[in-house]
């Protein structure tokens, strides 16, 4: 029989985060993964992508504070120096014309001090030559023939100069575990939770080997499996705001020689023709969607069944709408990408909480919009952890976490369990 002071199911970089600022808090942590290597599961799929609109308060601000994590990664793994570490690029990220909330979130980016540019068409093709501002939405299915029709005026766009990317998100996670093994963490991969041992409180997991972890505290750190693993806690009812995965595609095409002077261009949002983009280090660009109401959402019941290859009607959807935008594209015959899932939220906020079973955690829901957050989140599921077992009521009276490096305050009961949907979020990866 093996013992912890807590229990992280999971080591996408949510729960790697999650290990890594427990370890820093005292606790000797053990993560538990299904899968053969680190951040192997969603976390390997991620765009990653560093960006800052959110349509409330508390997304822009989780997501700006994140922001200075990664751009003192090191310092904050407080690793060894030779370890190679995942790397940020920040190329800004451009919100073109058509994506929702603009005023929204251009008012939260003043409230939160989010720098911003707001870009007409003429800078648009200035700063990132190859990109056509051509307006075409709303979003239309590319079989439409409406989908092809010359564009209706010109877009403008916001920019912020400090989003961008991170290289590698699998490596970000395999940090986040290494600095949590320094600071005594253990980690089992291949194996998997089958059961939640609890009484009264929580009292550990049994895994799929047979052997069982005894611990006081469990955090359920899923993904897409994490209904399952609230169902084995037998805490699922208490939920008002549920978790389901949702299959996604991402694609790549090489860029074109020209496009953005040759050098890596902003991650751009493209809610005209419902899709994002974003230049990658190997010359590359990956697309993926933004939910356009045109097209169905592919809900998934058992998250060990998707297909993970990419299909012919979602890549012609997402790369031809990527050549409208810049139309020296060139389509490969060749399709190239993978599916992936999201474990979405009803209002594709996150799910950051306590449950009614005493010492079992959730931070579930990501909604396809949580990597950039890591770094943070670790520290609010730490401060949320440590307050509850302190007996501190959190549904009552919500823990609030100050921002290091922003001094911008979150409360946690944004991401509660008990809340009702959200009525102001964009209802999209948007979060
Ligand atoms: C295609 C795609 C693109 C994305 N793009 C972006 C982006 O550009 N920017 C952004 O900020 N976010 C993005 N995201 C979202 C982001 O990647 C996720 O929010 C984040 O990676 C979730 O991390 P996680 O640790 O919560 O979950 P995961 O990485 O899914 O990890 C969960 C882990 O739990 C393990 N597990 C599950 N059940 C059990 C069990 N019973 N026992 C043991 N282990 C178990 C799984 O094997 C898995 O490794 C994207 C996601 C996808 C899929």
């Amino acid at each position: 029989m093996r013992t912890a002071d807590a229990v992280v199911i999971g080591t996408g970089v949510v729960g790697a985060a999650i290990a890594y600022e427990l370890s820093l808090a005292g606790l000797r942590v053990t993560v538990v993964d299904r899968l053969g290597d680190v951040g192997s599961g969603s976390t390997s799929s991620s765009s990653a992508v560093v960006r800052f609109h959110y349509s409330t308060f508390e997304g822009v601000a989780a997501s700006w504070e994140a922001k200075f994590g990664w751009e003192a990664w090191r310092e904050y793994l407080g690793g060894p120096p030779e370890e190679a570490l995942a790397k940020f690029y920040k190329v800004g990220c451009l919100i073109l014309d058509g994506s929702t909330q603009r005023e929204q979130v251009l008012s939260l980016f003043e409230r939160v001090g989010v720098p911003y540019e707001c870009w007409d068409a003429d800078t648009i093709r200035q700063r990132v030559p190859g990109l056509d501002p051509g307006r075409y939405g709303p979003p239309k299915p590319v079989t439409d023939e409406a989908f092809w029709a010359d564009a209706d005026g010109e877009l403008g766009a916001y920019f912020t100069p400090d989003g961008g990317f991170i290289d590698d998100p699998q490596l970000a996670a395999r940090n986040l575990i290494a600095a949590a093994k320094l600071r005594g963490a253990e980690v089992q991969l291949r194996e998997e939770v089958v059961a939640i041992l609890k009484k009264a409180q929580v009292e550990g997991v049994k895994l799929r080997s047979g052997g069982v972890i005894e611990s006081p505290i469990v955090v359920n750190v899923a993904g897409p499996y994490s209904s399952r693993v609230n169902a084995l806690a037998g805490v699922s009812e208490e939920f008002r705001t549920r978790t389901r995965p949702l299959r996604q595609e991402v694609h790549s095409v090489p860029a074109p020689s020209g496009y953005a002077r040759g050098e890596l261009g902003p991650a751009v949002v493209d809610g005209d023709l419902g899709t994002y983009f974003r230049s990658h280090v190997d010359g590359q660009l990956i697309v993926g969607g933004a939910e356009p109401a045109c097209d169905p959402l592919h809900w998934i019941d058992d998250p060990d069944t998707y297909e993970p290859r990419p299909t012919t009607q979602i890549w012609d959807a997402q790369v031809l709408r990527l050549a409208r935008r810049i139309p020296s594209l060139r389509v490969p015959h060749r399709l190239s990408g993978f599916g992936a899932l999201y474990d979405v939220a009803d209002d594709w906020i996150p799910i950051y909480d306590r449950t009614s079973l005493g010492g079992f955690y959730v931070a579930i829901g990501t909604s396809g919009n949580q990597f950039k957050n890591a770094p943070i989140v670790g520290r609010f599921m730490a401060t949320l952890i440590r307050a509850c077992e302190n007996g501190h009521d959190h549904d009552a009276d919500p823990v609030v976490v100050q921002g290091r490096f922003t001094k911008n305050a979150i409360s946690l009961g944004h991401y509660s369990r008990l809340r009702q949907p959200h009525a102001e979020s964009a209802y999209s990866v948007m979060g």
